[in-house]
């Protein structure tokens, strides 16, 4: 019996490295598996977890790093950490380095992602009217609701959530800003790179009528529904920073 490696690479293919064993009299092989041992997404400043399409934390395992939507929401979270750390010498989301946490593959087609106070969480969406929702500016975001949750005391529901939402918003427009080719619409769009749906964007902090929300106090929404407009009044404090 021969044990016998190879490995396969190439930009077409996923890596792999087959172990065969092969009998030495016939050629014939009953016995193969794939010897690639996959890095898990753990890092000394976050890590990313597979939900696997749950809704319970406990469930999640450790990611895999072949896995590239948990890795694009470590990458990601990477680059917002970064950009704190370099833009305002801060270190993680509580300023003391605490190991941001990313949950990929939140519940099954949820189109949505969040910070829960703890960690992040991120759905697939559905592919229809969105990608997964790991890209820069989202991550940027939600990260963000944890700096600003540890910094300033904004209940998250009428006029100070609409604030804590821009604020949201205003810190992911300046993390993408901060990237080497971003164009003005990489900056002042929200959502472009995983949002199908029309208008190819999720907000506008340019011109947040476009999507159906509000750019002037006067005709903010004042419902009780999205926790009293937080989302939809948004647009008039990140219409407020665009035109600074
Ligand atoms: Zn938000």
């Amino acid at each position: 019996m021969w044990r016998v490696q190879m490995e396969q690479m190439g930009e077409q293919t996923e890596p792999a490295m087959p172990i065969v064993f092969v009998d030495a009299k016939d050629g014939s092989s009953n016995l193969r598996y794939d010897d690639l041992q996959h890095v898990a997404l753990k890092g000394d400043d976050q890590e990313a977890w597979d939900m696997k399409g749950g809704t319970r934390y406990s469930s999640a395992v450790l990611a895999d790093s072949a896995d590239a939507t948990a890795n694009d929401a470590y990458v990601h979270a990477g680059l917002s950490l970064d950009d704190f750390a370099v833009a305002h010498n801060r270190d993680s989301f509580e300023g003391g380095g605490a190991v941001v946490k990313n949950y990929a593959h939140h519940e099954r087609g949820y189109v949505n992602a969040f910070w829960n106070g703890g960690v992040l969480s991120y759905g697939d969406a559905d592919g229809a009217r969105s990608g997964p929702l790991v890209i820069p500016d989202i991550v940027a975001h939600e990260l963000s609701h944890g700096v600003i949750d540890c910094i300033a005391d904004l209940v998250y529901a009428n006029e100070s959530g609409a604030l804590h939402e821009a604020t949201s918003e205003i810190f992911a427009a300046a993390i993408e800003a901060a990237q080497p080719g971003a164009t003005a619409d990489d900056i002042w769009h929200i959502g472009e790179d995983c949002w199908n749906a029309s208008p190819g964007y999720r907000r506008d902090m340019a011109d947040p009528v476009s999507t159906g929300d509000h750019d002037y106090s006067l005709t903010r929404d004042t419902s009780t529904s999205d926790s009293g407009g937080v989302h939809w009044n948004s647009g008039i404090a990140s219409l407020f920073f665009r035109l600074l």
